[in-house]
């Protein structure tokens, strides 16, 4: 018993009587792309291991040459005794691999968006005037609002990758320095935003372009650089190593001054103990992959864009989707949940996303395709969806 649980029970039951309580599913690692869970082995359309490195020996390898040679733990934050030479390596291949001057390692994707951008904006606002403003894309991640709110920043929102309302945000005068922050792959429709066009309304209006690369780093652009490597004009490229680079942590790589004034001004960084070696191990052992995953990221993209084809012939629509996010936008919660659950008996893990993660009316089965699935996986997924849907939509 605690002093407040009622209070915390009384809102646990207005969840659940909305339907929308959730609760905590072990899985394990059940061979290439699939977990086993209580209900048996299910091919996996929900993890964000999209290369399938998660569990690949060679980062496991590292992971424990690194353990032996450098302990499991940093034992402290990065500016007390923390800093270890793996840390600086990893940040000078970042930086290479962003085509940026420097970078900084951050404990997580949350923590990274959360402390830098508040930490960017905090000194922004430093000066006489007005504070700074923030300019938000509709769909950007809750650590991005966190970042806001966490420096008392109100975000001036514009239409889900819509340049020309940003324009017109814009087009007033300015209070204060301007940021604007984007993800380049959205996480729960799967497109893409506009970074060249992006980039020119930033120069335009001297704001500080911000780039949330979680879902793009590894996948998509040459090598798997991302989607902003090559395009000038983004100030800060933000991503993290917990999604297809198999392991965890973050980054954010800038100019030398700006991670300069991270390591000494954001709290987020600051108080927080440097990411573990063998987290640095498994890392390192990813970016040496990476250049060589041409096929599997070719593969993932064909694979995708199949998808997409079958989720059209059933009427389903896919938002905006040209990644390995493909979005089964169906609507109703009900029909969500009712599709997730029919495919689950089908073996299949596809976790049905909801209000208030997604806007209401838009509910969805993320699917998120992987390098670990192969065309066989694809053909069950495609023909479960196939089976379960016509009883679906009749009754949606
Ligand atoms: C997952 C995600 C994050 C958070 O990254 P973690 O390393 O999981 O904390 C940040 N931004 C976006 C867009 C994400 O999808």
């Amino acid at each position: 018993m605690s002093r407040f649980d009622a209070v915390f029970t009384a809102a646990l039951t207005a969840r659940q009587a909305e339907g929308r309580a959730r609760a905590l599913r072990p899985v394990s690692p059940a061979g290439p792309g699939r977990v086993s869970t209580p209900d048996g082995a299910l091919i996996n359309f929900s993890s964000n291991d999209y290369l399938g490195l998660a569990n690949h020996p060679a980062l496991a390898a590292r992971a424990a040459d690194y353990a032996a040679a450098w302990g499991t733990g940093a034992g402290a934050s990065r500016l007390i005794c923390g800093t270890l030479p793996p840390h600086q390596a990893i940040e000078a291949r970042i930086a290479a691999l962003k085509g940026k001057p420097a970078a900084l390692l951050m404990g997580t994707g949350w923590q990274a968006n959360a402390g830098v951008l508040a930490a960017l904006l905090r000194l922004a606002g430093n000066g006489p005037g007005a504070g700074p403003e923030l300019f938000s894309d509709a769909l950007n991640h809750n650590s991005l609002i966190a970042g806001a709110r966490l420096a008392g920043v109100r975000p001036r929102i514009f239409r889900h990758n819509d340049l020309a309302h940003l324009a017109e945000l814009l087009a007033v005068p300015p209070t204060g320095r301007r940021f604007i922050v984007t993800e380049s792959v959205f996480s729960m429709d799967g497109d893409r935003a506009d970074l060249a066009g992006l980039a020119a309304l930033a120069d335009e209006h001297d704001a500080f372009l911000y780039v949330d690369e979680a879902h793009a780093t590894g996948v998509l652009g040459e090598g798997g650089r991302g989607l902003c490597a090559g395009i000038p004009g983004i100030d800060l490229v933000m991503g993290t190593f917990s999604k297809a680079l198999g392991s965890f942590g973050a980054y954010v790589a800038a100019s030398r001054p700006t991670i300069d004034a991270l390591i000494n001004f954001a709290p987020g960084f600051i108080y927080t103990t440097a990411l573990p070696p063998p987290v640095l191990g498994a890392i390192d052992a990813a970016l040496d992959l990476l250049p060589g995953l041409d096929a599997a990221r070719d593969a993932l993209a064909a694979r995708a864009a199949g998808l997409r084809d079958v989720l059209h012939g059933l009427g389903i629509g896919t938002a905006g989707s040209s990644t390995q996010i493909v979005p089964a936008v169906v609507g109703s919660e009900a029909a969500a949940l009712g599709l997730a659950a029919r495919l689950r008996e089908a073996g299949l893990l596809a976790v049905a996303i909801r209000p208030p993660t997604v806007p209401e009316g838009t509910s969805r089965l993320r699917l998120a395709l992987s390098a670990a699935h192969d065309d066989r996986d694809l053909a069950e997924l495609a023909g479960a969806l196939r089976a379960a849907w016509p009883a679906l939509r009749r009754a949606a």
